[in-house]
């Protein structure tokens, strides 16, 4: 399988370059040259197939001859190790926990695969490789969890002083070892605008192998898939579920790369229904749906942080999907956007009337899909919960009035000293420190 990058500009690559290099150098995102089809008795009988020989079957088609098969295997194993629960919530709505990996949020998933690949890629390479990246939260503890101790990787993480989690801090800053937390004393958008900076810096680029690990990395993106096919399973399994009527899928939504891959896993062949993409205040694309004109903005504060985001990069991917086509796309997906207020409502409204404690993300979800089901009647839905409430505690806490408990998995990290390096908003200061590695 080769990817070509949608600025169609670069050469055509493999698995392992897309992966290495992360963009394409024409600054295009990478797109596989053609959707693979799932084979229809896997569907038949999902029911009977395990979760890594799911997995392995989606994404081998993708890795094609970069790595062989007993290690694909290794890799897709140790990434799909923990449960996925499809949850009943209501009789028309289930909820898909992603939220039970190492760092409470789905990005586990993506970050654990794409942590895997790389080790295996720089395996026997005599250079290292240092993977930047900046965060407003999740995906820096994911990537963090994810890359500890993999050798030949160093990873180092930017993250805004004062503005993640006390949880979310935890995660970034108690590994030590092969991990570097830079604590930046500014905003998401300044640690971004730094790591920028360094991609482009001749200097740094010829002492170290830099690489990003954000969302737009195909072997982030591409495994995401493989919860889709899991919810699917428990669907037609479950004697609540919609048997033979394939379910509507809401999916919370800001860099949309979630469900970018879910969108890819239907494209395959994975009976969805409907897709409806929920968002905060950060409406762009539900605005683009309505006008056809696509009009980015600056991110606005929510308290669904992990969607704040004015600019979806993959959204490029999913019109490339429905060959760049308003009306394709119009046939499978619709859009949403969710306020704050009514974020909080439903979040109460969910503990109390279901006995079911959301996420700020999973209750956006949440809103979305009920809305939509109550104008589809005879339709039942999934909405994906992408992160445990815990992290979102300062949230949850006080709409439901009482305190989350902490799961047993992070108590110990949650007791562990906090180490980073306070540095400013500064390329010269980040570049110092890459320098001195
Ligand atoms: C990252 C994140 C999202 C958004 O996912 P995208 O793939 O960027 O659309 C939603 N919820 C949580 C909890 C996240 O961490």
């Amino acid at each position: 399988m080769q990817f070509y990058s949608l600025n169609k500009i670069s050469p055509n690559v493999n698995f392992k370059d897309a992966t290495v290099n992360g963009q394409a150098p024409d600054k295009g995102l990478y797109f596989p040259e053609n959707i693979p089809q799932i084979k229809k008795e896997l569907i038949a009988n999902i029911e009977n197939i395990s979760n890594e020989e799911i997995a392995f079957e989606v994404i081998k088609p993708y890795v094609g001859n970069t790595i062989n098969e007993a290690d694909l295997f290794s890799i897709v194993k140790e990434t799909v190790n923990f449960p996925i629960p499809l949850v009943k919530v209501t009789d028309d709505i289930f909820s898909l926990e992603l939220y039970h990996g190492p760092t409470l949020a789905f990005k586990d998933i993506g970050a654990r695969f794409m942590s895997r690949c790389l080790g295996h890629f720089v395996k026997g390479s005599d250079k290292k490789v240092t993977v930047l990246v900046a965060t407003s939260g999740d995906t820096g503890g994911a990537v963090a969890n994810g890359f500890y101790n993999v050798p030949g990787v160093d990873v180092v993480i930017l993250y805004p002083s004062g503005k993640v989690s006390s949880v979310q801090e935890k995660q970034l800053t108690t590994l030590g070892n092969n991990i570097h937390s830079l604590e930046v004393n500014g905003n998401f958008d300044d640690c971004q605008q730094m790591v920028k900076a360094a991609f482009l810096d001749d200097e740094l680029n010829k002492k170290l192998f830099l690489t990003s690990a954000n969302s737009i990395n195909v072997a982030r993106w591409l495994p995401q898939q493989f919860y889709y096919f899991f919810a699917y399973k428990q669907w037609v399994c479950s004697p609540s579920g919609d048997g033979g009527n394939p379910p509507v899928v809401c999916v919370p939504s800001g860099n949309f790369g979630n469900i970018c891959a879910g969108l890819l896993a239907n494209a395959s062949g994975l009976p969805i229904k409907h897709f409806i993409a929920a968002t905060n205040a950060n409406d762009v694309v539900p605005q683009y749906f309505e006008t056809q004109h696509y009009q980015p903005k600056k991110a606005v504060a929510t308290i669904s942080n992990a969607m704040d985001v004015g600019d979806p990069s993959n959204f490029v991917r999913i019109m490339e999907i429905f060959q760049q086509q308003f009306a394709n796309l119009t046939a499978k997906v619709s859009s949403c956007s969710v306020t704050d207020a009514t974020t909080k409502q439903t979040l109460l409204h969910v503990y109390n009337q279901h006995n079911y404690l959301c996420d700020p993300h999973g209750a956006v979800a949440y809103r979305a899909l009920e809305d939509y089901l109550q104008l589809h009647p005879n339709n039942k839905g999934i909405f994906l919960e992408t992160a445990h409430p815990v992290k979102f505690y300062d949230v949850v806490e006080p709409v439901i009035g009482q305190t989350v408990k902490v799961p047993d998995s992070i108590k110990e990290q949650l007791t562990k000293e906090k180490k980073s390096t306070m540095i400013g908003v500064d390329a010269e200061e980040l570049k110092g420190f890459l320098m001195g590695m």
